[in-house]
């Protein structure tokens, strides 16, 4: 077995999204006017190292996205001449939905006006951050998943990388490299929603927050239109059908340049009904008279899905141990009130930057140095927006009505509301047991025009893994699948994913979990949502997963 590499760094950032991009970026000129100034000891950018799983920059980036630019205003003042800034928003709505009709509510609350706002694709918004980055002298690697922590004295001391080139059964394969050992001063996880070191940090030194993360999952589809159907910078968001009084969640349709348009629907996953598909509800979403004529005669360019951590401030773990600090999504600074967490991933990346200068300057990067990170969180508006909101999720707890009588409520009293803090269960305990619920109803197919079958939207997510490599989706104990599972909730798997990546079939008159692991779309559904919290995803080899071109 060849050794493995090891690299030492002064900073080394997992996940090259918003957050991590803004942390890398905002450092590099921090150290060079650190440098300039003569103050010691001398630093250097090409120290810090960022990590990123995907084949290239961005291509695990899904988002809606409506951007609000108070984050990248800081970070690069003359941002709204970039190319991902072509779209600003030039009008918006919300729409209440019943099956066949429509209501727009006559004013569109504040939180959701998006005037001076942006509609973004966030690869492309993540391809020219990540472009800055490398020319400020960063070292960014692609296709590297940070597979395992290192761990040292009470807190980390860099990561090891996977191993390339393993076969499904874990043996060396003929272009076998070993994964890297990469050591530095600290750590940044920002590997966004339930990232995999993270949830472990988390879990093992125990720094949860008061309420456990809660997330939704976010479906979406990018289409093409005949010139005319939509305008750019038009910003629609519904709530209603096809979703339930007694779920939590909505719609998206932006309007993009190029007559594109992003278009979504995001579910809360502490829905009650285990066979519900989000998904599937998705592709109804289209169907209903407010969307259809957007998309007819247009066709479908892409799709994808991710979860989004809607917990909030009480869902929000300790950031920092020694030698490591949690950002952005991964760190729950998610506003779901507003459905908007790039400014929030941005700002807390360069917040996490200016308290690694000051380590580094001193030498000492121990917890007690970075307990500075969320000192400068509590003194920004990051704070100030999200504790505003700190009781917004919560309050739909018990259905859509009472969430939104909570959130007048919540708004007028600057996010106390009725209880604060106001607690919520993990959502994977919401689900009703079957109890003899009839045989589930048949999947749906789509017409293959406006609504597709999974297989397709698979395909226009331009998934690839390699075929021979070790699963990435482990399962404590698939008895539990074959036996407890199907009696109690209907192995609910084979819903939530929504890359048919698990299925239940029979073979010889045996049941068993066949896992589809090369259709995964990286969207941490099944870790978060699975019942028994028996699955857990971790990442395969680097290089592998989606290709959300435009997304
Ligand atoms: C459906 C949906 C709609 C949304 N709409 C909006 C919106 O309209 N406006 C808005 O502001 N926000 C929106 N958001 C939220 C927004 O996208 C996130 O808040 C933002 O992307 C968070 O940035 P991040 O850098 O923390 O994480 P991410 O953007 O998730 O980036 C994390 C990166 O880390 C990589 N990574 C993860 N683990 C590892 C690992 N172990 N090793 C190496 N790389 C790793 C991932 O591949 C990814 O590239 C939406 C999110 C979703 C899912």
């Amino acid at each position: 077995m060849p050794e493995r590499e090891k690299l030492d760094a002064d900073v080394l950032i997992v996940g090259a999204g918003p957050a991590g991009l803004a942390c890398a970026l905002h450092l590099a000129r921090l150290i060079r006017r650190h440098n300039e100034s003569g103050a010691k000891p001398e630093l250097s950018a090409e120290n810090i190292y960022v990590l990123e799983k995907a084949r290239e920059l961005g291509a695990h980036e899904l988002s809606g996205a409506v951007m609000d630019p108070r984050g990248i205003a800081e970070l690069v003042p003359d941002f709204a001449q970039a190319p991902p800034f072509d779209t600003p928003v030039i009008d918006d709505a919300v729409f209440f939905l019943k099956p066949e009709r429509a209501y727009k509510l006559p004013i569109t609350p504040p939180p959701l006006r998006n005037h001076g706002n942006y509609v973004i694709s966030i690869n492309k918004l993540v391809k020219w951050l990540g472009g800055l980055v490398e020319q400020a002298g960063v070292n960014v690697f692609t296709e590297f998943a940070g597979a395992q922590l290192i761990y040292e004295g009470d807190g980390i001391a860099g990561v090891i990388t996977g191993d390339k080139g393993v076969d499904r059964s874990g043996k060396p394969k003929a272009n076998f490299t070993p994964g890297y050992e990469l050591r530095a001063k600290v750590t940044v996880l920002a590997e966004g929603p339930r990232g995999s070191l993270t949830k472990e940090l988390v879990a093992r030194k125990k720094l949860d927050g008061l309420n456990p993360q809660v997330y939704s999952i976010g479906v979406k589809e990018l289409w093409e239109v005949p010139a005319g159907q939509v305008v750019p910078g038009f910003v629609a968001h519904t709530l209603g059908w096809p979703l339930d009084s007694s779920m939590y969640g909505g719609g998206w349709i932006y309007g993009l340049r190029e007559n594109r348009v992003s278009l979504g629907l995001v579910t809360g996953l502490e829905y009650h009904n285990p066979r519900f598909d989000p998904r599937e509800a998705f592709q109804e979403f289209k169907t209903h008279p407010l969307v259809r004529p957007i998309l007819e005669g247009g066709h479908i360019i892409g799709y994808g899905a991710k979860t989004v951590p809607v917990g909030g401030w009480y869902s929000m773990p300790r950031t920092f141990v020694d030698g490591g600090l949690i950002v952005g999504d991964s760190a729950s600074f998610l506003n779901s009130q507003r459905l908007k967490g790039i400014h929030l991933a941005i700002k807390t990346g360069m917040l996490a930057a200016e308290t690694i200068l000051e380590a580094l300057r001193a030498g000492d990067a121990s917890a007690r140095t970075l307990a500075a990170f969320p000192r400068k969180v509590e003194q920004s508006w990051v704070a100030k927006e999200l504790r505003g909101v700190r009781n917004f999720h919560q309050g739909f707890q018990h259905g859509l009505w009472r969430g939104l009588a909570h959130a007048a409520i919540q708004y007028v009293t600057g996010g106390r509301g009725l209880i604060d803090p106001m607690r919520m269960p993990a959502g994977y305990t919401e689900y009703h047991k079957l109890d003899g619920a009839g045989p589930a109803p048949p999947r749906m197919r789509g017409d293959g025009v406006l609504t597709f079958d999974r297989l397709t939207d698979i395909f226009y997510s331009g998934t690839r893994h390699t075929e021979d490599q070790p699963g990435h989706l482990l399962v404590a104990d698939t008895n539990i699948c074959v036996g407890r599972c199907v009696t109690e909730f209907g192995n609910p798997c084979q819903y939530f994913c929504p890359a048919a990546v698990y299925e239940m079939i029979e073979e010889k008159g045996v049941r068993r979990l066949k896992i589809n692991a090369s259709n995964c779309v990286h969207c941490k559904t099944c870790d978060v949502a699975d019942p028994y919290q028996i699955i857990t995803w971790v990442p395969p080899e680097g290089g592998g997963g989606p290709t959300y071109e435009g997304m």
